[in-house]
């Protein structure tokens, strides 16, 4: 078995994530939704096919799970070539990437998830692999260090992170291609609840699938995961005997409320974000950097991860002073509204 630290080995499976290659959709026809996307991936698919060129290099944005290694996967199947597969983390080495590099065949898609978490030397030597297919290698040090130059086969890197604002603009400007994958709405994620179930040959009515659908937080990801915990109470909790081991609302929302799965699917650092605006600073406005240490986490990772979908639900506002909750989130989590006194009323003014 290949080592975890060895690059040019596809990442490693855990057990989420060999759920997500099972479920995972290999062809635009499978793909649900991110129809803007689909629609010229495929255009330009089919325009480099016909040239018989590799596509331009692809970058995909957007928060985890929403289908960006997924798109990859569907990128080389329609492409009719090979995908290999890194992260950024991986490839801490120039070397480890002239591996890869040297072992493409052409055309193939290489894959590299985390992108911004690359190293900044390493980055450096995509950037002439990326434009001209070539990279210039050190090899050996001091007196007898000399540099060679490597062509490799022209390939397509399809570049995935969360965290676009951390990608140097050189290697941004490599990209032939961007896109930025949005949140899923309730229908498509019912679509690919209901293609999930079929693969894992599970029954789910569609009021089930609608109740898992609009708690997946807009997430393909989560839908599978909630998807598969639904079917484990459906299976084994005695009081849903009744229901024959089919996935109807009722065994949903009751596995659901087990799984401490609020109505909006909202997850633990949603909920502490939240919490730590309304409950420490007064609903807000508070700064970016004061929720992130609240909280515990990166302000960059508050603002690309969990903002987008907070702010989309409409819990939680962008205002120039600063992140403040909304009325529905005091609704959501039954807190009274602080009323605020004169001073900061004229100060908000
Ligand atoms: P990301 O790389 O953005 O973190 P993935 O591509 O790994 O997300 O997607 C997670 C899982 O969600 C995949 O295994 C796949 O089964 C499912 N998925 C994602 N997007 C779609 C989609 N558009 N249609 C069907 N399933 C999807």
């Amino acid at each position: 078995m290949r080592k975890r630290s060895d690059p040019t080995s596809p990442v490693q499976l855990d057990a989420e994530k060999e759920l997500d290659q099972t479920l995972r959709p290999l062809r635009f026809g499978e793909f649900v939704g991110q129809k803007k996307i689909v629609d010229n991936l495929n255009v330009f698919i089919t325009a480099a096919k016909q040239r018989g060129e590799p596509l331009d290099h692809v970058l995909l944005t957007g928060p985890p799970g929403l289908g960006k290694t997924t798109l990859a996967f569907v990128i080389a199947g329609e492409l009719g070539v090979q995908l290999k597969i890194t992260s950024g983390p991986a490839l801490d080495k120039p070397y480890n990437l002239a591996g890869i590099l040297t072992n493409l065949s052409e055309g193939d898609v290489l894959f590299i998830d985390e992108i911004h978490r690359m190293n900044a030397v390493v980055e450096e030597y995509l950037y002439s692999a990326m434009e001209d297919f070539r990279i210039d290698i050190v090899i050996d040090t001091g007196p007898n260090a000399r540099s060679v130059q490597l062509n490799i086969p022209r390939f397509t890197l399809v570049g995935a992170t969360t965290r676009a604002g951390l990608l140097s603009s050189p290697l941004r400007s490599r990209f032939g291609v961007t896109n930025r994958l949005d949140y899923y709405p309730a229908a498509d994620l019912e679509s690919i609840i209901g293609r999930s179930a079929r693969i894992l040959g599970e029954e789910v009515g569609s009021d089930g699938c609608g109740v898992i659908a609009r708690r997946s937080r807009g997430t393909p990801r989560i839908a599978n995961r909630l998807l598969k915990r639904c079917r484990d109470f459906a299976q084994a909790d005695d009081s849903l005997r009744h229901s024959g081991g089919r996935i109807t609302a009722e065994v949903a929302e009751y596995a659901l409320k087990k799984l401490d799965v609020d109505e909006h699917g909202l997850d633990e650092m949603d909920k502490r974000i939240l919490l730590a605006i309304t409950e420490k600073y007064r609903g807000g406005p508070v700064g970016l950097a004061t929720i992130a240490v609240a909280v515990g986490e990166e302000p960059g990772t508050l603002e690309e991860v969990y903002e987008p979908y907070l702010i989309q639900e409409g819990f939680l506002k962008r205002t120039p002073r600063g992140r403040e909750a909304t009325d529905l989130a005091y609704s959501h989590f039954g807190i009274r509204k602080p009323r605020r006194s004169q001073e900061q009323l004229d100060l908000l003014a």
